[in-house]
């Protein structure tokens, strides 16, 4: 697949947890070591959302969690996509009917890419971040 045709950077991807147990969380840490090596591509992890292109989330939205993922949305400059990693993203998962949660992360802020399991494996993510990167090159298009 060509990666870049109007994206002539890097992918930075910033990670925020939103309520995750952890377990999606180890998937990508586990899917940047050197077995897959995405860096070799650019992609790599930033520490702000107000340098990435990607927002990548993990697990579904609790209480204490859903204003700060509106506003590090709110912080990730446009264009921008988010993928949702893991079945508790999607649907709430193994907490669907806890009632500590906002909702699903859909409810709380707009996906671009889901990436189902539970927990997904590194593959299916890095599948997901592909995915991101031809809807971000989309987005980037429509705006010249
Ligand atoms: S999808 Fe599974 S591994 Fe991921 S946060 Fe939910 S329970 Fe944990």
């Amino acid at each position: 697949m060509k990666l870049t045709n109007s994206l002539k950077r890097s992918l930075w991807v910033f990670h925020f947890n939103s309520g995750s147990c952890n377990g999606c969380d180890i998937e990508i840490v586990a899917s940047l070591m050197p077995r897959y090596d995405p860096e070799r591509f650019g992609i790599k992890l930033v520490g702000s959302p107000r340098h990435a292109d990607v927002l990548l989330v993990t697990g579904p939205v609790v209480h204490a969690m859903a204003d700060r993922l509106r506003r590090v949305y709110e912080q990730t400059p446009d264009p921008k996509v988010v993928i949702c990693v893991g079945a508790c993203g999607q649907s709430g998962g193994a907490f669907f009917d806890s009632y500590n949660l906002d909702g699903p992360v859909g409810e709380v802020i707009p996906v671009d890419v889901y990436v189902p399991g539970c927990a997904p494996r590194p593959e299916a993510i890095i599948y997901g971040v592909v995915k991101a990167i031809a809807k971000l090159e989309r987005l980037m298009g429509d705006k010249r």
